[in-house]
């Protein structure tokens, strides 16, 4: 099936299955904003406890902070924002959309890149064990030709982009014969600036309201408050703040699904250390990162880190972990190093002293800073695209399909189904008190209706690693059936001993042990 059949699949699959709806849906939507279901709010939680502890418990020099979205309006011109936090746009005049111009090229990039993959992946068939990928790549022609035609490109684009060069970005759209997906056309605008910041207005008019920003980003309540945190918490360089907290922009374009959202949660981390040692911090943060991805099991293959074309304003150093979504290689956490830019210019504008005493020094300095910014909905994203999958079965002698979402199981919204075989006989009764042994440790749903086949099918859908079935041997033995997802393998266990089993795969510390 093609990987936007896949797609549009999973977005309904997420609809139906009380995982991630349309904002505002019944007065037909708004766009790019998104609300999270009955099982997708227990997903993000469970991704955003992955994370948090990672951070504060697995490391004891990270702590946590919760700063509000609303910040003194000065912060944003401090932090660059005001002036720089800028995506060049382009309309084509055909159709009236509107574009990103650095995505549409990035677009054009990405097309070189699948034209060599599908030459590899070709010869790799006609070849097959023995097949050598890279002198395959470093000789054959067509795959030449095409990495010729991407590096003179991206080495265009990035010159052009670091120039802050928007005749440059349409040049480069025109020279390339990009069209517009929808009309077909390449009558386009010029390339102009857009702030991507919301705005809204704090007191009454009477008083004289001051226009302040929806934050488009966390870390700037973690810089200005660096001071309160390191004295009162009386953190040693090198030390972090992690916080997880909404940030809203007014992307151009809007597509994607959650991919791109207007009102979206990130997961920020800023690590402040010595001045000269934020390169290494860098690539040891990197690879820690990368680990954390990794210990999901999605497969290693379906990570790259991707080097920026252009440094924001305040960085030394920037890589992006991008995961293989369904529409392609795309970023889902960022890595920066920030230098001492942001505390710097929040020293400068505040005109409060922002620097910390080294006592093995003996001097003082502005930290520097190396960030690790995810966000949430893409890594939810993330893991419903990797975990969907359709499978042929045989059911009753026939060929079927379930639809199973293999979520891991200690990010699942729900543990476990507890199902009696029919309504009757005390087997539901004996349900309820199988579910009010286990409720204070796992998210258990109770299911009743259908034949178990379908209930299982239903769980299959929802991602839940155990249905446990309760039938009239139950009664006799007080052993019950537990049915694995992803094998749909079945067996019978004491029911005391169910705690056990299902904690054993459902803990985060197995997860953690890992990284
Ligand atoms: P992009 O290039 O895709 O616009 P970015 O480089 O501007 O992203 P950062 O500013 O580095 O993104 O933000 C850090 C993380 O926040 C991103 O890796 C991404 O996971 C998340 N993020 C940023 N913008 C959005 C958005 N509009 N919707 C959902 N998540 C977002």
């Amino acid at each position: 099936m093609a990987q936007e059949d896949i797609f549009k699949k999973l977005i309904a699959h997420c609809k139906e299955y009380g995982y991630v709806f349309q904002s505002s849906e019944i007065y037909d939507g708004l766009s790019a904003v998104y609300d999270y279901g009955q099982n997708g709010v227990e997903l993000k939680n469970n991704i955003k406890k992955y994370w948090w502890d990672s951070m504060v418990l697995l490391h004891e020099n990270i702590v946590g902070l919760d700063s509000a979205i609303f910040m003194h309006p000065t912060i944003w011109k401090a932090s660059g924002h005001v002036d720089a936090f800028n995506d060049p746009l382009i309309d084509n005049k055909d159709s009236k959309k509107r574009y990103r111009a650095d995505i549409l090229i990035e677009e054009q990039l990405a097309k070189f890149e699948e034209k060599m993959n599908k030459e590899v992946a070709k010869a790799a068939k006609r070849f097959g064990d023995a097949f050598d990928e890279k002198q395959f790549r470093k000789t054959n022609p067509r795959v030449l030709a095409n990495q010729k035609k991407y590096d003179e490109l991206h080495t265009r684009f990035a010159k052009a982009l670091n120039d802050n060069n928007l005749e440059e970005l349409k040049q480069i759209i025109i020279d390339q014969g990009i069209v517009c997906p929808v009309s077909g056309s390449r009558n386009w605008t010029d390339v102009r600036q857009f702030n991507l910041m919301f705005s809204t207005e704090m007191g009454s008019t009477a008083e004289g309201a001051s226009t302040i920003f929806l934050r488009p980003e966390t870390a700037q309540g973690i810089f200005v408050n660096y001071l309160n945190v390191q004295k009162t918490g009386r953190m040693k360089i090198p030390f972090g703040i992690a916080q997880i907290g909404k940030a809203f922009r007014n992307e151009i374009v809007a597509r994607q699904f959650i991919f791109r959202m207007r009102e979206f949660e990130q997961m920020e981390m800023q690590f402040f250390v010595r001045p000269g040692t934020e390169l290494n911090w860098f690539e040891k943060w990197k690879n820690i990162r990368m680990e954390w991805h990794r210990a999901l099991g999605f497969g290693d293959d379906k990570y790259r880190f991707h080097e920026h074309e252009k440094l924001a304003h305040y960085a030394n150093a920037a890589v992006d972990v991008e995961f293989k979504f369904p529409f392609g290689f795309k970023e889902v956490e960022g890595i920066h190093s920030r230098t001492d830019f942001d505390l710097s210019q929040h020293q400068q504008h505040s005109g409060k002293k922002i620097q910390y005493f080294d006592p093995e020094l003996n001097k003082s300095y502005v930290p520097y800073v190396v960030e690790t910014s995810i966000g949430v909905d893409r890594m939810f994203l993330q893991v419903i695209s990797a975990s969907y999958c359709e499978e042929e079965i045989e059911n009753n002698g026939k060929k079927d399909t379930r639809v199973v979402l293999k979520i891991p199981p200690f990010l699942a919204p729900v543990k476990l189904a507890v199902m009696p075989l029919v309504k009757k006989d005390g087997l539901p009764e004996i349900a309820r008190k199988i579910i009010d042994s286990l409720k204070f440790d796992f998210n258990c749903r109770y299911d009743e209706k259908d034949s178990i086949g379908k209930r299982y099918r239903r769980q299959d859908a929802i991602g839940t690693p155990f249905c446990v079935t309760v039938d009239h041997q139950t009664t006799e033995d007080n052993t019950v059936t537990v049915r694995y997802r992803d094998t749909m393998k079945q067996e019978r266990v004491a029911t005391d001993k169910l705690g056990e089993i299902i904690s054993r795969q459902v803990s985060f510390k197995g997860v953690f042990e890992k990284l």
